[in-house]
């Protein structure tokens, strides 16, 4: 149980429950019963208790969006839980989790893409990748533009033959009602369409990274099959 301000306490399981209830709605609701979302449990500022109790729920998957906090979660945890890194990620510090980390969700510079290739051959591994899209186009939101995808994917695919492309990520810009940003997913999902037809080498379109607490009902509609979340899991964080 967890006490928050309002001296409510909210249990981890109960919201759990709630979310998988939200996300089969929404799946039924765009006519997509059959398929399986992918919960990623956003962990930043989140203490170890509170990680086990999730993990002990069933999820295995732990979002992380700083290297020092992800390492610092690495060593307690172990090298169970698959880990994300969901932030935007320094050149300089992916030798420390190259290793660690089953997907990296913020691929969106050629000068990450070199140090990611560089020091996954150091490991005879190859890395996993989605593209970070930055779909409204935010100043204050790193990512690529729509346009600028494809033409980054051919650079990837010409120069790096240790990452694998595995989809594509966004975040959309907070919306009081998320339906005012149903666009921002429709449109990462037909970009996703656009390059799976491509058929690019070493490149898969499997995984579709969006959607938050406020946002992740709709982003499934329109096609996610990871969402990343933090609040509605663990509620508010005390940063
Ligand atoms: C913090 C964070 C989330 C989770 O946000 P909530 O609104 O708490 O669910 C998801 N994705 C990224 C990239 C984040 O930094």
């Amino acid at each position: 149980m967890i006490d928050t301000k309002e001296g409510i306490k909210i249990s981890i399981r109960d919201n759990l429950k709630a979310i998988e209830e939200n996300i089969n709605e929404a799946l039924v609701k765009s006519g997509r019963q059959k398929d399986k979302v992918e919960i990623i449990a956003v962990t930043k500022t989140v203490d170890v208790d509170k990680i086990k109790e999730v993990l002990d729920l069933g999820i295995n998957n732990i979002g992380e969006n700083r290297v020092q906090e992800l390492l610092k979660k690495y060593d307690i945890l172990g090298k169970d839980p698959n880990y994300h890194m969901i932030g935007h990620l320094q050149s300089n510090k992916v030798k420390y989790i190259i290793d660690k980390v089953k997907l990296i969700h913020s691929l969106d510079r050629v000068s990450l893409a070199k140090e990611l290739d560089k020091r996954a051959k150091c490991h005879n591994i190859c890395v996993n990748a989605l593209i970070q899209v930055n779909v409204a186009e935010e100043e204050t939101k790193f990512g690529l533009k729509v346009e600028e995808v494809i033409p980054f994917i051919e650079t990837i695919v010409s120069k790096f033959e240790n990452i694998r492309i595995k989809g594509l990520m966004t975040i959309a810009p907070f919306a009081e009602n998320p339906e005012d940003i149903r666009w921002v997913f429709r449109t990462l999902r037909q970009l996703r369409d656009k390059i799976a037809k491509e058929n690019f080498l070493n490149v898969d379109m499997d995984i579709l990274s969006m959607g938050m607490t406020n946002d992740y009902k709709i982003a499934i509609e329109e096609g996610a099959n990871m969402i990343r979340i933090g609040t509605a899991l663990f509620g508010k964080r005390n940063y």
